[in-house]
Order: structure tokens, then C-alpha cells, then sequence
């Protein structure tokens, strides 16, 4: 590890004015998870940390106005232990009760998962399943955006739009009317604990009151750069009365796309089509036995 000048501020102002005096150098650290393994391998080599783990105005999961608002600085085991995410956003619950390990999932935190952008990121599929808004802080002021346009960047590095004195401050998006709409995330992975996801897919869907789908998103992580958007298997369930043979219909053009998407990795591609459609017919099950739909054995 090289050696860096360390910084615990208490507030975000603070944070922000120090990120953008060292932002030739610098880099935040909020459960370390990621960055201390960088850190050690020289992946990642700062001349100055700053820690937001005393910045208490960051650590927050909270219903306002029927907006679910999450600071950064959430962990995955206080979203996963938080009740109101746990009866309203299914997808988000189940998505950090299963992230690594008790350690990893109470040091571990969802800005962090956001902002490092991984392939494999589960906070991150479920937040872009959701179409979840985030909120960047910088002394030059506030911009609030989707999660699906603040994921792009070029290079293998840089895969958002954060500025080197960007933090990144509040994930939001409106409390799903479980009444109408269900989220789920089923994860595939090696291990059941402490194994990162193979495929991690997450849905969600809202039909009206004749159980006519009004809304449907369908991610796949780990299948590429960003969660995969199966945009026509939504399409080809929207307007459709929701059932599981509605939904197995998706598959085939699940299939095409990942094996369209993936023609440059033939190693991996029959494993990743064939494990997400495995993963969507849990997630089809779990959605219609939510709505109350229909009882799925899978
Ligand atoms: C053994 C192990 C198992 C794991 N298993 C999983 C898993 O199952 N699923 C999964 O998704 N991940 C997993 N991870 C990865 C990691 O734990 C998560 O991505 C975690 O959410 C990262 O959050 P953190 O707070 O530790 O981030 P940090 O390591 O502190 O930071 C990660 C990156 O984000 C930046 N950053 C952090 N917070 C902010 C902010 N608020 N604004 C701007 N930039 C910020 C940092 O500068 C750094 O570049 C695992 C890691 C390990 C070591």
C-alpha cells in the first residue's frame, strides 16, 4: 500500500471542500471494501484518503413523501435488517441480505457498491431495476439524476460520471405500491456466502387491477459492462394479463440477447444464458406469488 494523508470529516461540506482542494489524488473510503483490497494491490494509489464513516448526515434509509431516500452511507446489513425495505422493496432486501459475508454486509455500504460500478454490484442491479434516481454532491453544487444515466464512462476504469470531487450523497425512488407492483433478485453465485454474483437478476413489475401488466424491468447483472436491459421481454409483457406462461415467453429473446451480447466470451456465454433464464424463472415465481397471482413449484 502506498502511504496517504488520511482525512475523517464530520460533515459532507467538510468532505466536499477537502475532495475538491486534493482532487489531482484522492479517493473516499466508506466501508473499505473494495478500496482496501485496491489499495493493497496498488490498483488504487491516492496521495490523500478521506473517510466519510464519521459523517453521520450520510447514514440514513427513510420514507418521505412516499419517497424511499437512502444515504450512502447505508450499509447492506441495516437495508437488509430495515423493515419498511424489507415489506416495500423486496428486490433491495433480498438483494444486500445475500452481498459477501455478515462482515462484508456490515462494512460494506450501498453508495459504495453504487459508485464502484462493478459488473457484479447487487445494490447496483437492484437500484437500476428499480430506475432508482442518485444524488451527486460537489462544491459546485447538486445534480440529481437516474441511476441508468450515471452509469457511462469510457475504459475499463470509469464506469460513471463521477467527478474525482463528486460524492455521491442519496439514493431515492418512489415506494412501490405493493398492492400492484412486485421487486425481486434472485443471485446465482458459486458459494451461497462470500461469493460474489455470477448472474444476479432483478425484477420488477406492476399490473393494474385486472392483473394486466401496466410495467415491466428486467435486469441481468454480471452479463456485461452495466446490468443487462432485457427492454423486449419487457415489452412482450406489458399490455399482457400477467402469468408464468406469459412470462416464460420472455425467454427466448432473454437467450438471443445474452448470446448476442456475449459472442466474445464463448467460454462463458451457454453458462450465462442458460443461468439467467434459470434465475428469471425463480424471479417470475417469486413475483406472481407476491401479486397473488399464481402459485409457481420452482
Ligand atoms: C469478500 C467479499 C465479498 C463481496 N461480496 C459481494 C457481493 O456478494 N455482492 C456485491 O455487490 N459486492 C460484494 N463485494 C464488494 C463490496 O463489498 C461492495 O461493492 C460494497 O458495497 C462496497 O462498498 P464499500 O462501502 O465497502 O465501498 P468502498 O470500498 O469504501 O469504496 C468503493 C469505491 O467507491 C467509492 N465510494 C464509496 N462511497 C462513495 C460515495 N459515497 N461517493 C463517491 N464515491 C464513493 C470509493 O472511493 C471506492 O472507489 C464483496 C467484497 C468482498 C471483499
Amino acid at each position: 500500500m502506498k502511504p496517504f494523508d488520511f482525512y475523517a470529516p464530520t460533515t459532507v461540506d467538510e468532505a466536499l471542500e477537502l475532495m475538491h482542494k486534493y482532487q489531482d489524488s484522492v479517493s473516499v473510503i466508506a466501508g473499505g471494501t473494495d478500496l482496501v483490497l485496491e489499495l493493497n494491490e496498488y490498483k488504487a494509489t491516492p496521495a490523500v484518503v478521506i473517510d466519510l464513516k464519521k459523517i453521520k448526515e450520510l447514514n440514513y434509509i427513510r420514507v418521505e413523501d412516499g419517497v424511499f431516500r437512502i444515504g450512502a452511507m447505508a450499509t447492506h446489513a441495516s437495508l437488509a435488517a430495515d423493515q419498511a425495505v424489507k415489506e416495500k422493496v423486496r428486490i433491495l432486501h433480498d438483494a444486500t441480505r445475500q452481498v459477501g459475508s455478515p462482515q462484508i454486509r456490515n462494512l460494506g455500504t450501498i453508495g459504495g457498491n453504487i459508485a464502484q460500478s462493478s459488473v457484479a454490484g447487487d445494490g447496483l442491479a437492484a437500484c437500476v431495476t428499480l430506475n432508482a434516481d442518485v444524488t451527486l454532491r460537489s462544491v459546485r453544487g447538486t445534480r440529481t439524476m437516474s441511476i441508468n444515466d450515471f452509469l457511462a464512462g469510457e475504459g475499463a476504469q470509469k464506469r460513471n460520471i463521477l467527478a474525482a470531487d463528486e460524492l455521491l450523497t442519496e439514493i431515492s425512488f418512489p415506494v412501490p405500491d405493493t398492492k400492484h407492483t412486485a421487486t425481486a433478485f434472485y443471485k446465482l453465485a458459486k458459494r451461497k456466502s462470500l461469493a460474489i454474483s455470477v448472474i444476479g437478476g432483478g425484477m420488477v413489475v406492476t399490473v393494474d387491477d385486472n392483473g394486466v401488466c401496466t410495467h415491466a424491468s428486467m435486469r441481468g447483472g454480471a452479463l456485461g459492462r452495466y446490468p443487462m436491459h432485457f427492454a423486449d421481454c419487457e415489452a412482450l409483457l406489458v399490455g399482457k394479463k400477467l402469468s408464468y406462461a406469459a412470462m416464460l415467453e420472455t425467454l427466448p429473446i432473454m437467450h438471443d440477447q445474452i448470446l448476442e451480447a456475449n459472442r466474445s466470451r464463448p467460454w462463458s456465454v451457454f453458462y450465462k444464458k442458460e443461468g439467467a433464464q434459470g434465475v428469471f424463472k425463480k424471479l417470475f415465481a417469486d413475483i406472481l406469488g407476491q401479486l397473488g397471482i399464481e402459485e409457481v413449484q420452482e
